[in-house]
């Protein structure tokens, strides 16, 4: 089979012949509908020699969606031909978090490496997953385009999910970086609070017009006036929760201005910003956190919010051999919403 994959460090990855892997005891051989292309991937390209815990080569993909193929010895509770949707950060499955489903900060990180981030992925006909415990069954949504789900979407709902409890009548929620992951951030934020006025923050006007149909209230474009027009919509409060799908120092910084006393700062992007937190520099008390993905019971909470309608990943199909093309144009910004792989068409 072909597969698309990291080589070596800071090499372009490559479409390579590959065999077909076995599922052992416990695992599950998936055919691929669709596998997303994420920023993380682009990080983990350009990242310097050593810096993470990878074993060259290995395909990329880690937002994947399939058919079940093939059981391996000891796997049930699916039959071939199951459309489902893989949760990616694979624990261990013994510690604390991963038996609450939060195998995203499994205690003995490094056990298992995710795959498509350290062993192989889902750009290639075929995944093994390496327990059932992973899979979530989508039921009548479409793999090919239901695969950001994994991440892009699970990633905004556990951002948004952990600070609800901020976003009843009255209150202000700004997503700054209106592109794939800020643009589900708004639906999610719409599907789950419906009084909180959502207001989004971008530097490209085609990106807001997307935030105002996805559900915002206010788009803004970046900049002091966009800091202004917060400040007098929250009757110079700020905002409870700033999620900063970007994570760069401008970002950041407009994020702690916006943001209000006992309110939440997010930082969801990975554009490696830094914050100074001290005394001075936010709204007492404001939380300051970088989560990372979400657990095993939210991405079966946003598989119903899919199948229900309420939210909808905006995706741009690729062939596998386009695969290279897809991250050159997520590379400079011109994907709308998230390029999906389609390794099996
Ligand atoms: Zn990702
Ligand atoms: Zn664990």
């Amino acid at each position: 089979m072909r597969a698309f994959q990291l080589t070596g460090w800071q090499k372009p990855p490559e479409l390579r012949e590959i065999s077909i892997p076995e599922p052992g005891p416990g695992e599950v051989l998936l055919k691929i509908g669709g596998a997303g292309a994420c920023h993380s991937d682009l990080h983990l390209m350009e990242a310097p020699e050593g810096s993470a815990s990878v074993t060259f080569p290995f395909t990329l993909g880690h937002e994947n969606a399939g058919w079940v193929e093939r059981l391996g010895p000891g796997a049930a509770g699916y039959a071939v031909g199951d459309p489902v949707l893989v949760y990616g950060p694979w624990g261990c499955g013994r510690c604390l978090n991963c038996r609450t489903g939060m195998e995203n900060y499994c205690e003995n990180e490094g056990v298992e490496r995710p795959g498509g981030l350290g062993r192989n992925g889902g750009m290639a006909n075929y995944l093994v997953v390496p327990s059932t415990r992973f899979l979530i069954p989508i039921g009548n949504l479409d793999p090919r385009d239901a695969a950001p789900l994994s991440d892009a979407a699970l990633t905004s709902y556990h951002a948004v999910k952990r600070s609800l409890h901020l976003l009843g009548a009255g209150s202000t929620a700004v997503v700054i970086g209106a592109g794939g992951l800020g643009q589900m951030a708004i639906q999610l934020l719409r599907a789950l609070s419906g009084a909180t006025t959502i207001v989004a923050v971008d530097t490209a006007p085609d990106k807001l017009a997307t935030a105002k149909r996805m559900g915002a209230d206010e788009a803004l474009l970046s900049g002091e006036d966009a800091v202004r027009r917060i400040k007098d919509m929250t009757l110079g409060q700020g905002a409870n929760l700033v999620l900063d799908m970007v994570g760069i120092d401008p970002t950041l910084k407009m994020a702690a201005r916006v943001a209000r006393s006992l309110g939440h700062v997010t930082i969801v992007g990975l554009g490696g910003g830094a914050l100074p937190v001290n005394f001075f520099n936010l709204p007492h008390e404001c939380s300051v956190t970088a989560p990372y993905w979400g657990s095993i019971p939210e991405l079966a909470e946003v598989v119903s919010l899919a199948q229900a309608g309420k939210i909808k990943m905006l995706v741009e199909h690729f062939p596998l051999d386009r695969a290279a093309e897809a991250y050159h144009l997520l590379h400079d910004g011109k994907i709308g919403g998230r390029a999906v792989i389609l390794p099996n068409g």
